[in-house]
């Protein structure tokens, strides 16, 4: 092709990779290994974490819209032109090695605004692999904290989730992105109100996000998703990862009603197989970003890469979208089901899940969507069936290159010559997975479609991504 000609001399060696059939062997290897596919559903008893894969990054780098890998990444936050003196000084404490502020006297609204200025006076180390978060308490709530949990400092505790959610990112198949730094806890007033915890209303600048405790009191040891044995508190690691992270929830890709099935599936499809749980999936689903997993897995590993890569780490008018149930549309151009010879001229029905009219929509975030036919194909004589990215997910013109949750689940009916029908579910996941691999143009995806017998909790889900010129 063209565009390929004018590629310099180092991309094409990049590239070379891949188009031996290295990447599309390893791609899948890697895939299989992390997904811990056939492992007990607790990833952390056992994980298995793959040796990344040297060559898969140079390949994400030829991506036309990707910049060179960053040198070194720190970038310093530029000194705020109009502040000239600062007539206050709030002192900070260092308690269990946390900066904190207003341990003596707790801050009241005023002196937040006054401190925001003071902390934006400097300048702060912003590291394109590291998440900077600032961690709000109201006074009654950081006293019966320390009542109720046998003496152990909030700081002490929120040092050891830092360094817990560290330890998830080390275990990632990609290693060193990306890092969290608890930069300051900030005691208030009982009435006060922080600012917004995924922006900080831009407030602090040395942040991506915050997270506040002064509504309730808080008790880890009674949180749903605390682990006792390592006194992890999973649920807050999760939430830490939307405030300070801007990773959005993988179950809002769940589809959860039948009330909204179009005829040819409520008539053929068997009940197991009528809703879609994207968060138990034994392939993708065991992250952090599911049902507070105690591990990160390959979907939201490169997630946060893809924006190391593209430098838009501390840019949160990039990021924080995408925690609002929204998903990268970034999607190879051509996608050709592998579904094999069985399925030689099979028909192909493609439905993609779409939001319910706001008038008719229940309040359970999964019964706002439902199904609708977007296209009906057949499958070539080697039971392929090659589409276009714009056949895949119809959506809406979005200027942030975002697909909402509610847009981006898939259903594949497929129905053999002799009339025997098969099923399978998709959603964006499965499709950014190569793009971000390196596969932009083109992907061939090999995976099992389900018969009426087979149970979505069992069903080998994996799906084997390659590149057609390697076939
Ligand atoms: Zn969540």
């Amino acid at each position: 092709m063209a565009r390929k000609e004018q590629e310099p001399q180092k991309m094409r060696e990049l590239r070379a990779p891949f188009q031996k059939g290295a990447l599309a062997l390893s791609a899948f290897l890697f895939l299989a290994a992390s997904s811990g596919y056939g492992k007990p559903p607790d990833g952390r008893e056992n994980p298995i974490i793959p040796t990344p894969t040297p060559s898969l990054l140079p390949i994400f780098l030829t991506s036309p819209t990707s910049t060179p890998i960053p040198e070194a990444f720190p970038t310093a936050i530029k000194e705020p032109t109009e502040l000239f003196i600062i007539p206050f000084n709030f002192e900070s404490k260092i308690i269990d090695s946390m900066e904190t502020f207003g341990d003596d006297k707790p801050l009241s609204q005023t002196d937040l605004l006054k401190l925001y200025k003071q902390l934006n006076s400097k300048e702060q180390e912003m590291r394109n692999d590291t998440y900077y978060g600032t961690i709000f308490i109201a006074k009654k709530i950081i006293d019966e904290f320390q009542i109720t949990n046998g003496g152990e400092t909030f700081q002490e505790f929120l040092k050891r989730h830092e360094k817990a959610f560290n330890q998830m990112v080390q275990e990632q198949p990609y290693p060193d992105t990306n890092k969290l730094q608890l930069r300051r806890l900030i005691v208030v007033e009982d009435a006060v109100e922080p600012p917004y915890c995924y922006t900080l209303n831009n407030e602090i600048k040395d942040s991506d996000g915050g997270w506040s405790f002064v509504e309730n009191l808080y008790f880890p040891k009674k949180a749903p998703y605390y682990d006792k044995n390592v006194g992890i508190d999973y649920g807050l690691e999760h939430e830490f990862a939307h405030a300070f992270l801007h990773l959005p929830d993988q179950y809002s890709l769940d589809f959860g009603s039948s009330d909204w099935l179009p005829e040819s599936i409520t008539e053929n499809v068997p009940a197991q197989w009528k809703k879609y749980s994207a968060s138990s999936r034994n392939d993708i689903g065991q992250d952090l970003m599911n049902n507070a997993n105690q591990r990160i897995g390959i979907y939201t590993n490169l997630q946060i890469l893809r924006r190391v890569l593209q430098e838009e780490v501390h840019n949160n008018k990039k990021t924080v979208p995408e925690v609002w149930w929204n998903f990268p549309y970034e999607i190879p151009e051509k996608t050709t089901f592998a579904f094999g010879k069985d399925y030689s001229r099979a028909a192909v029905d493609i439905f993609q899940s779409v939001e319910v009219d706001e008038d008719k929509r229940p309040s359970e975030y999964n019964r706002k969507k439902k199904l609708e036919l977007i296209g009906n194909y057949t499958n070539s004589e080697d039971g392929n069936l090659t589409l276009t990215k714009d056949k895949l997910f119809l959506t809406p013109n979005n200027p942030d290159n975002l697909i909402k949750a509610e847009n981006s689940t898939l259903f594949l009916l497929v129905t053999t010559t002799d009339g025997k029908q098969y099923f399978r579910w998709m959603d964006i996941r499965d499709f950014n997975i190569p793009f971000w691999l390196g596969y932009q143009e083109q992907i061939n995806m090999n995976f099992k479609l389900a018969s009426g017998k087979d149970d979505p909790k069992t069903f080998d889900w994996r799906i084997k991504y390659s590149n057609e010129e390697n076939r």
